[in-house]
């Protein structure tokens, strides 16, 4: 056994020799007198254990314990202090700082000092036995296992620790998260294998690309962290993170050569105070972001897109108690003949969140992508239908005519004719009071489920409108080939009908839908000129700010039926 006794004092050293001589060891000594020496001397041979004096000329025993784990390792070694202080706090404070062993010199025989060797080195084994499997432990809690980059957890501690720290030459850290478009559709296609060949081969072009990263992770099911160091001046990083954008637009998968893009979004954050989480919600708005504006491209975050966001949620979470506390109401925008009449009263909804107009066009969007729009296009079919029954008693008109808006996300809801049906029923109404306005994106979207619906609909006896119609898709198939009774021409082209060419336009859309034996009514008429094209074009039904803005019923029957 070869070992190293640090021991300036020449007579505890002999007083050790001796002790060792005594004992049933096979041993090699070397001495050392000072902390120094033995740092060489270490350097130069191998030992299998440290007997350590805790009073050195140049350090004490447990400054050299610390520096010694510092330059070779935790598990290097064992070490055991001799000291003739028999304080049991010192004794704690070395096996803490990491020896193996704490012996007073008075209490040195061969025995004692071959148990404390024997102890020790299997102290050390142990601990060494509990290093490596922590470290495997640690490895395997910070990896993702599919690719082998850093997990989501490991990102964020890391850009957590990035945060606080100084970035010396460079200013600031980018926070970059790149989302795979339309994975979900490769996935589906060919299968998960694939699915996962083409993850691991996007993780390799990233990691050859951007070499120069602080860390780059999987934080999601097809989306990659990175983080950068870079200043004020986003080119430092452009052109790089851009070169993904190119790269990846072809990945080989046993190969097949699949089309794939990336949608990148970069926050850009100087090195200190920011929090974690909000350069990462940052980062994800200008990923957002850039699929919103047709993928395949890189977005850096601005102020701007945070109010949009802030607003966005608000609303979202403001709709959640809306319902609940009454914050909606059921406007009606007559429609009439082209003498003018009113015939029919499409519903509209109306939010006044704490004294705030809140237009439709700006939280029905977001109700459609959670299930709230169901809950509120159930309050709507009921409020309107109470509101209209007494329209209908009060003005003793029964051929008037109630149309109400349905999502397209409210036709793949199967209770939906069946609920429509109840209200009808509890409101002692019949299918003739009612109009049902879908969108071409209901038609698009053709779920079985929405085809299955609006089929019903048309089975009891509902009319269908087809709203918005000339705007978007505008598809003559999808008249023909869906039950529509009446087709709805957008208030985008009726309001520019003073024009020559939508003049036209309006001229051959109204005889193309006659043809197809179908009513229209004309939305945003709003002067009376087109009240007079109407007429001409025999367009059954009128609507818009020239006859009247949609009112509250009370204001509707004093101005209309008094
Ligand atoms: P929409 O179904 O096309 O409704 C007609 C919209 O055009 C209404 O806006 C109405 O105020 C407006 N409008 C009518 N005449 C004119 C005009 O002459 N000029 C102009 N510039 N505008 C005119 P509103 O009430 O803001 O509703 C916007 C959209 O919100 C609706 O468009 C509809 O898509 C949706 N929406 C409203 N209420 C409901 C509802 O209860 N359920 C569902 N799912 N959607 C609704
Ligand atoms: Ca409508
Ligand atoms: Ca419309």
């Amino acid at each position: 056994m070869d070992i190293l006794v640090i021991e300036d004092d020449l007579l505890d050293f002999e007083i050790l020799k001796r002790a060792f001589s005594k004992s049933s060891m096979q041993f090699r000594l070397v001495k050392a007198s000072t902390s120094e020496e033995a740092f060489t001397l270490f350097k130069k041979d191998a030992f299998d254990i440290i007997l350590l004096d805790f009073y050195l000329p140049d350090q004490t025993g447990l400054e050299f314990i610390t520096t010694f784990k510092h330059e070779f390792g935790e598990d290097e070694v064992a070490i055991v202090v001799l000291s003739h202080e028999a304080n049991p706090d010192v004794a704690i404070q070395c096996v803490e700082a990491g020896a193996e062993d704490y012996l007073t010199k008075t209490e040195i025989t061969p025995a004692r000092l071959k148990q404390a060797i024997y102890h020790s080195q299997a102290r050390l084994k142990l601990r060494k036995q509990l290093i490596d499997s922590f470290s495997q432990v640690k490895y395997l809690a910070e990896r993702d296992s599919l690719t082998g980059l850093a997990n989501r957890r490991h990102f964020e501690q890391t850009l957590r620790d990035e945060l606080s720290l100084n970035g010396h030459a460079h200013t600031h850290l980018a926070v970059a998260i790149v989302d795979l478009d339309h994975f979900k559709h490769i996935n589906d296609s060919h299968g998960h294998d694939v699915g996962d060949q083409l993850l691991i081969q996007v993780a390799m072009h990233i990691s050859k690309l951007i070499s120069d990263n602080l860390l780059i992770a999987r934080i999601g099911g097809d989306e990659f962290g990175i983080l950068l160091k870079c200043n004020e001046h986003q080119q430092s990083i452009d052109l790089e993170l851009k070169s993904l954008l190119n790269d990846i637009n072809r990945v080989k998968v046993n190969g097949i050569e699949f089309i794939t893009s990336v949608s990148i979004g970069v926050a850009v954050v100087p090195f200190g105070n920011a929090k974690s989480e909000d350069v990462l919600k940052c980062a994800d708005i200008a990923m957002f972001k850039a699929k919103n504006s047709g993928r395949n491209r890189l977005c850096y975050f601005e102020d701007e897109m945070q109010a949009y966001f802030d607003k966005r949620y608000a609303i979202e979470i403001a709709l959640h108690s809306a319902l609940d506390n009454n914050e909606f109401d059921i406007y009606f925008q007559p429609v009439f003949n082209v003498k003018k009449d009113v015939v029919g009263v499409e519903a509209l909804i109306r939010w006044i969140k704490e004294g705030e107009f809140i237009p439709p066009d700006e939280f029905i969007p977001i109700a459609e992508e959670s299930t709230i729009i169901n809950d509120i296009g159930y309050w709507v079919l009921h409020a309107a239908m109470d509101k209209f029954k007494q329209l209908i008693n009060e003005t003793n008109n029964d051929e008037l005519v109630l149309s109400i808006n349905i999502s397209p996300v409210q036709l793949t809801d199967q209770q939906l004719a069946g609920h429509i049906v109840q209200e009808l029923i509890k409101h002692d109404l019949r299918p003739k009071h009612i109009e049902l306005e879908i969108t071409e994106t209901a038609l698009m979207v053709n779920t079985e489920e929405s085809l299955d619906t609006l089929e019903q609909l048309s089975d009891i006896g509902f009319s269908i409108a087809l709203d918005d119609f000339g705007t978007g898709f505008s598809s003559i198939s999808h008249l023909i080939d869906f039950p529509i009774n009446t087709v709805k021409i957008d208030k985008s082209i009726m309001l520019s009908s003073q024009s020559e060419r939508q003049n036209k336009l309006i001229h051959g859309l109204a005889f193309m839908i006659h043809s197809l034996d179908m009513d229209i009514v004309a939305e945003g008429v709003d002067n009376p000129e087109t009240v007079s094209l109407c007429d001409l074009l025999n367009i059954e039904r009128l609507q818009g700010f020239y006859l009247s803005k949609p009112q509250p019923l009370s204001v509707l029957k004093q101005t209309f039926f008094s």
